[in-house]
């Protein structure tokens, strides 16, 4: 299923729910989280509805990939500092013992500097 209609990320990449917009392409959206954990704090989802990782197949080697290559891009323009004194980490729950919450797959992109940690 390209698009699923009942999923929170299809509606925001479709406009149907408002979101603060990052970066977007024919294959790719990103946009700021709604509930930040840090001063930097964006999701990247492929515009394709893909649960989670879990259902990733070799034809997904290329969007992967190039969703993978934006994400430093994105983190520099949106604050993040340089690589190595800056940088930025990278989530992706996947599955329920993952804390995955939403089942479209997506990456957290979070940065900035840190009192925050991991938990
Ligand atoms: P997960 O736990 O599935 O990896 O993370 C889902 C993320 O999506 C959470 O950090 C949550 O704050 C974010 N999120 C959930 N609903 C919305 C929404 O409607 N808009 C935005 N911008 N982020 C959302
Ligand atoms: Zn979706």
């Amino acid at each position: 299923m390209s698009h699923d209609p009942n999923c929170i990320f299809c509606k925001i990449i479709a406009g149907q729910i408002p979101s603060r917009k990052v970066y977007e392409d024919d294959e790719l959206y990103a946009f700021h989280d709604i509930q930040p954990w840090a001063p930097v704090h964006f999701l990247i989802v492929p515009k394709v509805h893909i649960p989670s990782m879990a259902q990733l197949t070799p034809e997904h080697e290329r969007l992967m990939g190039r969703l993978m290559v934006l994400a430093p891009r994105l983190a520099l323009e949106q604050g993040c500092l340089p690589y190595p004194q800056g940088g930025f980490r990278i989530v992706c729950n996947t599955g329920e013992h993952g804390g995955q919450e939403v089942h479209h797959l997506h990456v957290h992109v979070i940065g900035g500097p840190r009192p925050w940690r991991k938990g």
